[in-house]
């Protein structure tokens, strides 16, 4: 079986691969936090092209 990626998440926001499980919630199922960006919610990107569209997105819109 080819090695996939499956386990890479990126943030919706920024699209940083540097985002944590946030736990010590006991009632919340997923929440994710970004530590690039400060995002914290239960959406999380799987996808490495639109991970890296987002970080495009995200630092061609800070730079302006
Ligand atoms: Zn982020």
């Amino acid at each position: 079986m080819p090695r996939k990626k499956a386990d890479a998440k990126f943030c919706p926001m920024c699209g940083s691969p540097d985002v944590y499980f946030a736990s010590g919630m006991p009632q919340m199922w997923s929440l994710w936090d970004c530590r690039n960006c400060g995002y914290r919610g239960p959406v999380i990107v799987d996808d490495e092209a639109l991970a890296s569209k987002l970080a495009e997105d995200w630092n061609s819109g800070r730079k302006a």
